[in-house]
């Protein structure tokens, strides 16, 4: 009897469902339609496939990603499951004959890109499906409801919103499936989490009736780190010396040419980085992302038009040189590490300039106001999220709607208590040097003036005679640019556009400067290098870096790259990470031990086993 159970077994190698894959599992086998939401890692594709396999017919998988589609086909073929695409990277010929299969039923899954999809001889294709000649041999025993089509599959669902940038215009067409496919189950999927992005799904997709399966948004192996920018080329090549000398990972960055400039001088110092923008050519972009994937250890420097869809599973760290652009930006970005569960982390750094830039682009955009509001808003809960002092895994969740009990002992705030200190005397003294120095002035004269420096432009503006000349010499430099960038990101203070990026005051500061508010602001760390090696012991104890040294993993390694490579796929299609890990450390010594190991299916077993095998006997 064919079960989800024993598919997940034998086709996938895997020994228990995760969170709510079986009930999701079920009730798309039974004919139901869903909502997944859940984050990245969790294990969507389980959720469709394996419906895929246990119902009657073909099951058609719309997915945004062309680029990526060769690797989702590669990995089911794996598995042994009769996978193929359909998009305008195909050549006539392979069309044709994908056409061909699909007419024959001898397809489980085909994934299609939503323009594809749409095309109205495509459609009627799709209703002139029979069902399998086959039914009734092989895995189609067991099928509940027979048809020619098993399901439709909607990935990366949050397209259909136009308030995200992964905006599909195509995707609020597939309304067409429900209405000429109504007795086809539909599941759609996305890892974005936001309560505004569901809702328009739903109305979007006519999904009102679908059955929502919300999973906890928490990625526990994750660790997030945010630390002040001093130098940030030199915090990133710290904080890759001492963490991920071998790792791949994604360095983001706002602008593409800081993607070009960031790649060019990683590059320089030995690391192997490539630049990814939407301002390359197609062909250089995919030839990079084509690398990152089939590689171990490069570093993507990206702007955010890269990163969906990216199922590499051992990224091991996602780095922003640069803020992101709202609380879910960040979550998205930095959910792109560790989808393997092993350790992973999120790193980034900020300060006081990207506060003020950020803020200006958003403001002069030409997007109606309204939405510049909306994105304000989303922009300041970001900033509110750096400065904060308590546990990241926690603000964050709370911010999608979850709770989280804190101490995750995943973050800076909890590995390093944060102290908050009393300044509202400070806070007092540089607002107040804002307002006698006539609201225009950038952060770097304004501490000048504190400082009771003596320079040109001091001078030139006779702002040794200001009441505030001066009066902040107990603190340094740098705290007092800490403390602006913290009154800045706190709202105290904005940039004004017309006087080029000139500090003025908010309605917010007003009470600080009566004195009827205090200010309490964080202390920042010092620099993250000097912390990295309890870091680095840290994440050895979890037993991922302290096998790297091990030549039996190398060796592993080695025999998984010559198959990929053999095959033209990535090496994580052949074994993720994990289940090589697993087989380091079981050291199976039969087929039957080796079958045993998560993530080794029969297709698996059969192809590559005693491979292997011989590997663990040689080491
Ligand atoms: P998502 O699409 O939600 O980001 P994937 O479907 O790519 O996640 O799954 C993430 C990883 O977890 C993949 O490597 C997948 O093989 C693995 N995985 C999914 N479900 C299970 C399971 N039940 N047991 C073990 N591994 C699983």
């Amino acid at each position: 009897m064919t079960t989800p159970l024993t598919i997940l077994r034998d086709v996938f190698g895997y020994t228990s469902f995760r969170g709510a894959q079986q009930s999701i599992v079920e009730h798309v086998t039974n004919g139901g339609d869903a909502l997944v939401l859940m984050p990245t890692g969790g294990g969507k594709s389980l959720c469709y496939q394996l419906p895929a396999l246990l119902r009657e017919g073909v099951a058609i998988v719309v997915s945004p990603l062309i680029a990526l589609m060769q690797d989702q086909v590669d990995a089911l073929q794996q598995l042994g499951v009769k996978a193929a695409f359909l998009n305008s990277s195909l050549g006539a010929d392979q069309a044709r004959s994908v056409t061909s299969q699909l007419q024959n039923g001898e397809l489980d899954i085909l994934y299609v890109a939503p323009e594809r999809l749409l095309m109205p001889s495509f459609l009627s294709l799709l209703e002139r499906l029979t069902p399998s000649p086959l039914v009734g041999e092989g895995r189609s025993e067991g099928a509940l409801i027979q048809g020619a089509i098993a399901l439709f599959a909607i990935d990366e669902a949050h397209c259909v919103s136009q308030w995200g940038h992964d905006f599909r215009p195509e995707y609020r067409g597939l309304t067409v499936l429900h209405e000429r496919f109504p007795k086809v189950p539909r599941i759609a999927l996305t890892a974005t989490a936001d309560a505004p992005t569901r809702a328009e799904i739903i109305e979007r997709l006519q999904l009102e009736s679908a059955q929502q399966f919300v999973s906890s948004f928490d990625r526990p192996n994750i660790k997030y780190r945010i630390a002040h920018k001093d130098n940030a080329r030199k915090q990133l090549e710290a904080f890759l010396s001492a963490e991920h000398p071998d790792d791949a990972g994604i360095v983001y960055c706002l602008s593409r040419k800081r993607v070009d400039e960031t790649a060019e001088w990683l590059k320089t110092r030995g690391w192997d980085a490539l630049p990814y923008h939407a301002g390359m050519s197609t062909a250089l972009r995919n030839a990079n992302q084509h690398r990152f994937l089939r590689e171990e250890g490069v570093i993507m420097v990206a702007t955010v038009a890269f990163g969906m869809g990216i199922d590499k599973p051992n990224v091991r760290f996602v780095a922003h040189l640069d803020l992101p652009k709202s609380m879910e930006g960040y979550y998205q970005e930095t959910g792109r590490a560790g989808r393997d569960g092993l350790p992973a982390n999120a790193w980034m750094v900020y300060g006081l300039g990207d506060v003020v830039s950020m803020r200006q682009m958003l403001d002069s955009g030409d997007a109606p106001e309204e939405r510049k509001r909306v994105e304000r808003q989303k922009l300041d809960a970001l900033l509110g999220f750096c400065e904060s002092t308590a546990c990241r895994h926690q603000t964050l969740l709370r911010y999608f709607g979850e709770a989280h009990p804190g101490d995750c002992e995943q973050c800076d705030n909890c590995l390093q208590p944060v102290d908050t200190w009393n300044a509202t005397q400070a806070a007092q003294m540089a607002l107040s040097c804002v307002y006698r120095s006539g609201q225009r002035f950038g952060v770097v004269h304004l501490i000048d003036v504190l400082l009771g420096k003596s320079n040109a432009k001091i001078q030139q503006f006779n702002h040794q005679t200001l009441s505030t000349y001066g009066i902040g010499k107990d603190l340094s430099q740098a705290q007092w640019s800490s403390i602006y960038r913290q009154l800045v990101a706190g709202g105290f203070l904005e940039s004004d556009i017309e006087a080029y990026g000139g500090l003025k005051l908010t309605d917010t500061a007003k009470p600080v400067l009566k004195g009827t508010q205090e200010v309490w602001l964080r202390r920042d760390a010092e620099p993250a290098s000097k912390t990295s090696k309890a870091e680095r012991a840290s994440r050895t104890k979890e037993g991922y870096e302290a096998v790297t040294d091990d030549p039996l993993w190398q060796a592993l390694k080695d025999k998984r790259m010559e198959l990929a490579k053999e095959q033209g796929v990535p090496p994580y299609v052949i074994f993720h990470d994990s289940t090589l890990l697993e087989i380091l450390n079981q050291k199976p010594q039969t087929l039957d031990e080796m079958g045993r190991i998560s993530g080794v299916g029969q297709a698996k077993l059969l192809n590559y086993g005693d491979a292997f095998l011989q590997v663990l006997e040689e080491g």
